[in-house]
């Protein structure tokens, strides 16, 4: 499914399978999930995408071809593909392990193709063996909504009461993470979605509300998944002293002005960019345990425009995810 113009619906094209580079390998694709920065690159809310493109970046596949100079991993093994794509490894950033900054980077279903397709090529030190993940369905969500989530966790630090703005993919794979760790989840969804609310309290919120209320504690951290600039005032307001909040997402709309008082008491804004290679690795090894079950909404590969819009309008629950 193929991104042919900005803006456009993807058009479904058949193309002779892609051979593997050297150190690539080729994947058989047994799902896809459809992440909200697929929505940014077809809206062109990202610069430069390569077209056309097929985008996709939360891939799980079976190896089915190697480029040369590949030992691992072999063919047949059951694999993981991210949003990173490649990473220099010899830049400042590369080279002090904060490959997500690398200043030459390149992106799976952004600047090279992704997984919306029945077939995907990746470098294979950027691809992640997914053994003991019997489901791939259950497990394409985990490459992005939950390795970013994942990232987005770390960074909010030790906080025991944890903010959750935007109850979609990532916010529902990372609950279950918080509630294995012991965490208490604050859960905003938009106003009245009944559904991600009732779906917020299945997976353990210890509250639930409208991203527009004040959590009845004060939160020692948040994260906004949610790609609204106007979260960030709210969840500072919802933080304690010290407390930080962390945005998640690639693109976001303007942050409104607000008081300098609700960053003061040395509140944090960060964001999060990218994925390391070490943030997938440590994901990966304890999401088995956490036993993460997301709830997906199964969709064939020539819908893909469908899944899109219903990301879109917000009438999805949990994540979408495509199948060749
Ligand atoms: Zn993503
Ligand atoms: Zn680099």
């Amino acid at each position: 499914m193929v991104l042919q113009a900005i803006g456009q619906p993807l058009v479904m094209e058949t193309r002779p399978d892609s051979v593997p580079g050297p150190g690539q390998i080729r994947v058989r694709v047994e799902a896809c999930a459809v992440c909200r920065t697929d929505l940014h690159v077809v809206d062109g809310d990202l610069p430069d995408p390569r077209l056309p493109l097929v985008p996709g970046h939360e891939i799980v596949g079976i190896v089915d071809a190697l480029g040369a100079g590949v030992a691992s991993p072999a063919l047949g093994v059951r694999v993981g593909i991210p949003w990173l794509a490649h990473a220099c490894g010899h830049c400042p950033y590369c080279a002090s392990g904060r490959e997500n900054l690398c200043d030459e980077p390149a992106f799976t279903g952004y600047t090279r193709d992704g997984g919306f397709a029945t077939h995907a090529v990746a470098e294979a030190d950027f691809a992640f063996p997914l053994e003991g993940f019997e489901d791939p369905v259950a497990a394409a969500p985990l490459m992005c909504a939950g390795v970013i989530g994942w990232r987005s966790l770390v960074l909010a630090g030790e906080a025991a009461r944890l903010g959750l703005y935007g109850f979609g993919a990532a916010a529902h794979i990372l609950a279950q993470v918080c509630r294995w760790q012991g965490r208490e989840v604050y859960a905003f969804t938009r106003p009245g979605d009944e559904a991600a609310q009732a779906m917020a309290r299945s997976l353990g919120a210890t509250w639930v509300g409208g991203s527009d209320e004040m959590p009845p504690v004060a939160l020692d951290a948040a994260i906004l998944f949610a790609p609204v600039g106007a979260l960030v005032p709210l969840a500072l307001r919802a933080v304690r002293k010290g407390g930080r909040v962390v945005c998640g997402g690639i693109h976001m709309s303007d942050i409104p002005r607000f008081p300098y008082r609700l960053l003061w008491e040395e509140r944090q804004l960060v964001s999060v960019a990218n994925l390391t290679r070490r943030d997938a690795v440590d994901f990966l090894a304890i999401a088995p345990r956490v036993g993460i079950r997301p709830v997906t909404t199964v969709y064939p590969l020539a819908a893909a425009n469908e899944a899109l819009g219903d990301l879109r309008s917000g009438g999805l629950v949990g994540a979408a995810v495509l199948v060749p």
